[in-house]
């Protein structure tokens, strides 16, 4: 039997590994992966060019495999801006629209909140102040897991994901070590009281996590699943050199760098902690996906052709259908229950670290991992936004909580979530290829 071959319940969940193989491999995955072929869901708008705000950047780095094709202005096939339907009857789309000409008129994200407010002083009548600030208001209720990417900056740029696929890119060394280091130790909680651990990691150890409380090892084991999800990842799509040491090398699945990071013999026992900790964040990308339904299934996917964003709509609905009859759910309203001065500080604790993380993406020395790496913490970061958002922040969540009635997302942030929910999904299913190769 493979060490990959998990069983029992996910840590700090009720539900089995098992229940998860089955349904990722029968019917998440194949579902999602053809979703996230169609254009809505693979161009990826995204500034790769924006400066590391820790230490000085790393230069860039000249690795082929880290290269992204960057599509040009007139590549990307799809419409992106739909133009507010006033004959429209769906409130969703009205507030969304609203929403983004207020934004608009403020003075655009590149302004300073002064600038934005004495443009408002001078030229807005007191009628239109009051309906900025209400929507300013509603922004700030929201909490923001991310820095996101300026929308008015001219390095945005869109990527087609397809063309760019999360695999292996040779990017290893000093770079990569201080950006796990640095989301391990300075961004992941550590528990009040010392605790006897003993050889590194130390934030694995079993003492570690079971001395902080279930908020802090959440954080932990949702970076940790990333972690395994991105060197799975490399793992199924290795590049072997070619054999005569001459010519491009041939792209396949590598057991052996697999067992060099996952199994127990060789990781000091971390392996399959490791693997276990993808099933947790795929658990709670699932949960935000299912309390985002009703909001999801009133989007439109707009890509400016009918037939297509209708089409999508019906494979979105069906995908849907699957995730919200899911019986097992994370239950997210066990974080931050109690209503306590210490709650709410370290609920902002929590934002504030993984809004760091967010920011560290920006010094990753490689712009394929660069890429998916803002990417799935930014999937990650909406996926935290929907599970705290609307009931659950307002201290009365319940598995069945809805979103308050005017919560948004951006299509950036749908994108994101979607193919960041997609990245777990297919290492999920990938363990199984590497089940039966160590057969
Ligand atoms: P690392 O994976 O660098 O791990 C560092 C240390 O963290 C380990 O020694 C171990 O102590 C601990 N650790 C490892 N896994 C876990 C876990 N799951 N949970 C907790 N602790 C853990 N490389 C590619 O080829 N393609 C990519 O697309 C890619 N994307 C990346 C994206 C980001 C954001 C980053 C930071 C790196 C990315 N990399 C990618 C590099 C890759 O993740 C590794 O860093 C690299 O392969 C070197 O691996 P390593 O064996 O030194 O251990």
């Amino acid at each position: 039997r493979c060490f990959c071959k998990l069983s029992g319940e996910v840590d700090d969940c009720s539900c089995k590994v098992e229940t998860l193989d089955s349904l990722n491999n029968n019917q998440i995955y194949p579902r999602l992966k053809s979703l996230l072929a169609r254009n809505y869901f693979r161009y990826f708008k995204v500034n790769l060019k924006k400066q590391c705000p820790f230490w000085s950047d790393d230069s860039r780095c000249a690795l082929k495999d880290c290269h992204v094709d960057i599509c040009q202005k007139d590549e990307v096939p799809i419409k992106t801006e739909k133009q507010p339907d006033n004959e429209s009857n769906n409130q969703h789309e009205k507030n969304k629209y609203t929403m983004e000409s207020n934004k608009g008129e403020q003075g655009g994200g590149d302004c300073t909140e002064e600038r934005q407010l004495s443009a408002l002083d001078t030229t807005i009548s007191d009628e239109k102040k009051a309906e900025f600030q209400s929507w300013r208001e509603h922004d700030e209720s929201l909490p923001m897991f991310c820095e996101v990417d300026d929308e008015h900056s001219n390095d945005l740029e869109y990527v087609d994901l397809l063309l760019n696929p999360e695999r292996y890119t040779g990017y290893k060394g000093l770079s990569p070590r201080r950006i796990w280091r640095s989301i391990y130790e300075e961004n992941c909680f550590k528990p009040e009281k010392s605790v006897g651990y003993g050889p590194e990691p130390i934030t694995e150890a079993a003492a570690f996590l079971e001395a902080m409380c279930l908020e802090k090892r959440v954080f932990y084991r949702l970076i940790s699943g990333l972690h395994t999800s991105i060197n799975i990842h490399l793992c199924d799509q290795y590049l072997f050199p070619a054999k005569n040491g001459f010519g491009p090398g041939t792209w396949g699945h590598n057991l052996k760098e697999f067992q060099r990071r996952f199994d127990p013999e060789k990781t000091d026992d971390h392996g399959p902690q490791r693997l276990k900790n993808l099933y947790f964040t795929y658990l709670v990308e699932l949960r935000a996906l299912s309390k985002a339904v009703p909001y999801l299934e009133e989007e439109v996917f707009y890509t400016g052709d009918a037939q297509e964003d209708a089409d999508l709509k019906e494979g979105v609905k069906d995908f849907l259908a699957i995730v919200k009859n899911f019986p097992d759910h994370f239950d997210e309203s066990q974080l931050f229950k109690v209503n306590s001065q210490e709650m709410l500080q370290l609920k902002s604790e929590f934002v504030h670290h993984f809004r760091n993380i967010s920011r560290i993406m920006d010094c990753v020395g490689c712009d394929k991992c660069k890429l998916w790496g803002k990417l799935q913490v930014l999937g990650m970061g909406t996926a935290l936004k929907v599970l705290f958002s609307g009931d659950s922040m307002a201290g009365d969540s319940t598995v069945n909580a809805s979103l308050k009635s005017d919560f948004q997302l951006t299509r950036t942030e749908i994108v994101a979530l979607f193919n960041a929910f997609g990245r777990l999904s297919s290492s999920i299913h990938a363990l199984e290829t590497f089940r039966a190769l160590a057969r």
